[in-house]
């Protein structure tokens, strides 16, 4: 605690960006260099400054810090942990388009994060930097020519860590495409980086087409005052805010540490969204639960928290075929053609239609 509170006072503002940083401050002990400075060749090192005050105050070792502080664990990879875990690759027709669902794409204009979370899925992608201008010009080129095209979800990286400018010249663009009709950010800023969400980016945001923000969060400790201002700022402003989080071995991995979670993001006004199963990213599977255990723990949330903070636990079939919904069959048919439902005390009833 002691290394973190000197972290603090030496660091501020700056981020902490390499594994020197996380050895100075005290997050990481000598001996785990070599195998960090590993791994931060896969996926580099960012903790804002935010995350490092978090970090102090909460615990070295805690929900927080797992989520950015690299470990060894990372150079350990599984047989079937996969480079491209969920097939971006084989559905980007051109640089920073995803096209896997007819009527939606990911448009990844960026890929810096101001944050970089250990189990990260494109861990191989992120870490890169801005689309090209012309790499860009021709990502809207073929969201124009796509007119099946209704959502287009701004991901990375994270979106919000551009400039407002340059945000706003691509929803602009997006604005000028008459099948666009939602726009979509993916992003992790309100809670590792309050302070980006200024009324400048506010104003980047309030186009013409409606612009839903999804919050990436997985613990009630990142929600603390500074990020739910942040949040507010936005629903205020009119953005309607949903949530995801990733299941995470020994940070979330427990219905009431998940419940806590779902309350607060209902009461900061976010719905809760996506609970994603741990991908099969390279070097993650320190983080991942089995879906039998994913299974169990979203069974407890119901009847535990009302319906607006559950969660839909989904699954992203590893190879590209797109996600599905994982949680439990409450309903089974039987042989006689009735359903048995189970309730959510695990009674079960027959229903007929
Ligand atoms: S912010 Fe998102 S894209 Fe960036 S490292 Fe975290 S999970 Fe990956």
């Amino acid at each position: 605690m002691k290394a973190a509170r000197n972290l603090v006072q030496r660091l501020q503002p700056q981020a902490i960006t390499s594994p020197d940083d996380l050895l100075e401050t005290g997050l990481i002990p000598p001996d785990h260099l070599a195998a960090i400075t590993e791994a931060s060749a896969t996926l580099p090192v960012s903790i804002t400054s935010h995350i490092a005050k978090l970090i102090n105050s909460t615990s070295l070792d805690g929900p927080v810090a797992k989520q950015f502080v690299p470990t060894a664990r990372e150079n350990d990879k599984q047989v079937d942990e996969l480079v491209d875990p969920i097939g971006d690759i084989p559905h980007s027709p051109v640089a920073g388009i995803i096209h896997r669902y007819p009527d939606r794409v990911l448009l990844t204009p960026v890929l810096t994060c101001p944050v970089y979370c250990r189990f990260c899925f494109r861990r191989e992608a992120v870490g890169d930097g801005l689309l090209a201008a012309g790499e860009l010009d021709a990502a809207l080129a073929y969201i124009r020519d796509h007119t099946e095209i209704w959502e287009v979800i701004l991901s990375g990286g994270d979106p919000l860590i551009m400039s407002p400018r340059r945000l706003a010249q691509i929803i602009d663009a997006l604005d000028e495409i008459d099948h666009v009709s939602v726009i979509r950010i993916h992003t992790r800023v309100p809670v590792v980086d309050p302070k980006r969400v200024t009324t400048s980016l506010v104003t980047a945001l309030k186009r013409k087409t409606p612009v839903f923000i999804v919050l990436h969060c997985n613990h009630a400790d990142e929600l603390v005052s500074e990020a739910e201002q942040a949040i507010a700022t936005l629903v205020d402003h009119g953005f309607p805010m949903l949530s995801q989080s990733v299941l995470l071995k020994g940070i979330n991995d427990d219905p009431e540490i998940l419940a806590a979670l779902m309350k607060k993001l209902v009461r900061s006004r976010v719905k809760p969204y996506y609970l994603h199963h741990g991908d099969k990213a390279q070097g993650t599977s320190h983080f991942r639960t089995t879906l039998a255990a994913g299974r169990a723990i979203v069974n407890r949330l119901r009847g535990r928290v009302s319906g607006l903070c559950q969660p839909t636990y989904m699954l992203d079939i590893p190879g590209g075929h797109g996600k599905v919904p994982a949680g439990s069959d409450y309903l089974q048919v039987t042989d006689g053609g009735d359903w048995m439902v189970t309730d959510w005390q695990d009674n079960t009833h027959k229903y007929r239609d």
